[in-house]
């Protein structure tokens, strides 16, 4: 473990007030890091044919990049020709998609790694643009991906499977006008997910009432396991609440049926349980301790978005204990060497402070992320951190760093991309 992090030197904040917290890193600060990173991705960057196009490390990913920038308030100025840009890279995806599309390991409706991300963030450039024929194609083109079916071959996972199709309608319904994507469709995901998971814990005698493999492995976290997979269900509009109405009870709001409602519940309750004494949260269900990850991917950076969204639909505080705990935990465990991204680095550990400060309002957490890009930019970092094979990508690299540091710009608003737990709350 001692390997695969940093220390932080900072770590000790007793006695720093909310009110003495001084954030280290000004507006000012924080564009000039953008306005360099920028340029290092346009100059080092190219959309490029081989790209396999995808929003994990492609050129959609980039273009996603650039959209953010655009719509950024405090951001746009630092990039008048952004929406130029992120045209330019979503039609070299687009083209890869075409081109990727037979013969593919994925499904079409995989979302991080295949032809849906593409088509989603083409759809929000084109409305961006003011381009109706073109959003109406990329429209079509996502929608035509819905899962139909358990049996397809593919997985539940957030970055290849069902989960990850469904983040992408949530997010498509936040920014388009009109609701793009009807509750029934998403229900009927929902259900396939549902159906799965329930089949497979049957077969396999999982203690869980819903469990899901990828490649074989049984794995928690965000990326590929349970958890990405039941905060979609979370996210998805059976546990939506009726705001314009007080409730007695936080259930009495929910439309999922009982017998879901029962199982997603047990489910995260028992992951609740698997929290360690650190804070964090073990890879699968067998892990007895040997191998701990503090990264988006694996472990507690990941799940904490699951436990956000129980917190604000259960509203009970056993989840907020263990936020607080996850953040505390990441603060003195979570300045990783794995570089500079967001899925195993440095800013998606840092996206934590940033849920925590929109849901809490307390400064120690924006303090902790204005930190960590203090750390992220110190010379021990630059020499003792690994450079990702993808440097300049959404999820290993530069621009998944940009995308943090225009949420930093409005931490009101931040959110980890396409996991915006927050988004019935508005
Ligand atoms: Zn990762």
């Amino acid at each position: 473990m001692g390997k695969d992090y940093l220390r932080n030197p900072y770590q000790d904040t007793a006695g720093v007030g909310e009110s003495g917290l001084v954030l280290p890193w000004d507006e000012k600060l924080i564009k000039e890091l953008i306005s360099s990173y920028v340029k290092s991705i346009l100059e080092q960057c190219k959309p490029r044919r081989e790209d396999c196009g995808d929003l994990y490390v492609g050129n959609a990913g980039i273009a996603f990049m650039f959209w953010k920038l655009s719509r950024s308030e405090h951001g746009r100025d630092l990039c008048p020709t952004a929406l130029q840009h992120a045209s330019m890279f979503i039609r070299q995806a687009k083209r890869n998609a075409e081109r990727f599309k037979e013969p593919s390991s994925l499904p079409s409706y995989s979302f991080l790694r295949g032809n849906a991300g593409i088509y989603a963030v083409s759809a929000a450039i084109s409305e961006a643009l003011k381009d109706p024929k073109q959003l109406a194609k990329d429209l079509a083109n996502f929608k035509a991906a819905i899962p139909s079916g358990k049996d397809d071959g593919g997985s539940d996972s957030m970055l290849v499977g069902r989960a990850g199709y469904l983040s992408g309608c949530y997010w498509l319904n936040d920014i388009l006008p009109g609701k793009k994507i009807p509750d029934e469709d998403l229900i009927s995901v929902c259900k396939i997910i549902i159906a799965s998971g329930r089949e497979y814990s049957t077969k396999n005698h999982s203690y869980l009432p819903l469990m899901y493999e990828y490649h074989g492995m049984e794995y928690l976290g965000a990326a590929q396991g349970l958890c990405g997979i039941l905060q979609v269900l979370l996210d998805s509009p059976w546990f939506r609440k009726d705001h314009s109405q007080a409730s007695e009870s936080p259930l009495m709001d929910i439309s999922a049926p009982a017998d879901v409602l029962h199982d997603v519940k047990r489910t995260l309750d028992c992951i609740l349980t698997q929290q360690d004494v650190d804070g964090n949260f073990p890879v699968t269900l067998e892990d007895e301790g040997e191998k701990r990850l503090v990264q988006w991917c694996h472990g507690t950076p990941g799940i904490v978005y699951l436990i956000a969204k129980a917190y604000l639909i259960f509203l009970e505080p056993k989840y907020l204990r263990s936020l607080v705990r996850s953040a505390d935990f990441i603060w003195r465990k979570g300045f990783v060497r794995k570089g500079p991204g967001i899925c195993h680095g440095v800013a998606g550990n840092g996206y934590v402070f940033l849920l925590l400060f929109r849901l809490t309002h307390q400064r120690i957490y924006l303090y902790r992320a204005h930190k960590f890009i203090e750390l992220m930019t110190s010379e021990e970092f630059k020499q003792k951190a690994r450079v990702p094979d993808r440097p300049h990508s959404l999820y290993e690299g530069l621009a998944g760093t940009v995308c943090f540091l225009v949420d930093l710009l409005e931490p009101e608003k931040a959110h980890f991309p396409f996991m915006d737990v927050f988004h019935y709350e508005k």
